[in-house]
């Protein structure tokens, strides 16, 4: 049993302290990020460079991202309670338990079934059953449970994803990493009640691909 200690809740203070200077000011994810082991997520290789800054592998050639990245994403949510949120790329499960804490409604699809089975394992293994995994494709999105409020891509899209932006709610807001393999810029789309949308261009970012099927 992966354990949670004081050791652990240092090293988490000091990771939080170093996003408030890169300028993530919004407290309830700060305090998020506090209150979540981030080493639940990672190999147990990983265990002492889990509250570094930093993405790191982890099965299938993913990616945990980088603690910034999830703070980043998640304020351009800008997320409210009970809110159903879709997140696609469940990948290590750690950006979804965040979401779940601020107290959305997750609904999560991974596109490999063995991080998919992993991850919802050490979902549950945590306490977090109410995220619901699912093993899928996320350009197909989640049609059974739509719409969503919000959606947040976790993997890099060449072209914003019609079929999501059909799964929003009017006014509901989407969150991608958008552009080129090798650097993306972080968009925010917001759904216009007459359907059409704004966007909102933020920083660069680099992302795994948001790669089309399952396996
Ligand atoms: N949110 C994750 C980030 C994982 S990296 C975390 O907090 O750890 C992005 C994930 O998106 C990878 O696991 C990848 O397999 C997944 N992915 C890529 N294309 C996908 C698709 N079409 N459908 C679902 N998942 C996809």
């Amino acid at each position: 049993m992966v354990t949670d200690t004081y050791r652990h809740k240092g090293m988490r203070q000091k990771l939080v302290q170093g996003l408030k200077k890169k300028g993530i000011l919004d407290e309830s994810i700060l305090e998020a990020m506090m209150s979540l082991p981030r080493h639940f997520f990672l190999d147990k290789a990983f265990e002492d460079w889990a509250y570094q800054d930093k993405a790191f592998p982890i099965d299938c050639d993913q990616t945990i991202s980088q603690p910034y990245t999830v703070a980043y994403q998640t304020m351009l949510l800008e997320l409210k309670k009970g809110e159903k949120v879709l997140e696609i790329g469940t990948g290590s499960g750690y950006q979804a338990a965040i979401l779940h804490l601020l107290g959305a409604r997750v609904f999560s699809i991974e596109r490999h079934q063995k991080l998919y089975e992993q991850t919802t394992e050490i979902l549950k293994k945590h306490g977090f059953d109410h995220i619901r995994t699912y093993h899928g494709d996320g350009y197909e999105g989640l049609e059974k449970m739509a719409p969503f409020d919000k959606i947040l891509l976790t993997a890099a899209a060449t072209e914003i994803p019609q079929k999501l932006v059909e799964q929003l709610k009017s006014g509901g807001k989407m969150v991608l990493p958008l552009g080129d393999l090798d650097i993306q810029k972080m968009v925010r789309i917001t759904k216009t009640a007459n359907g059409s949308i704004q966007k909102e261009v933020f920083d660069d970012f680099v992302f795994v691909p948001f790669v089309r099927g399952v396996e």
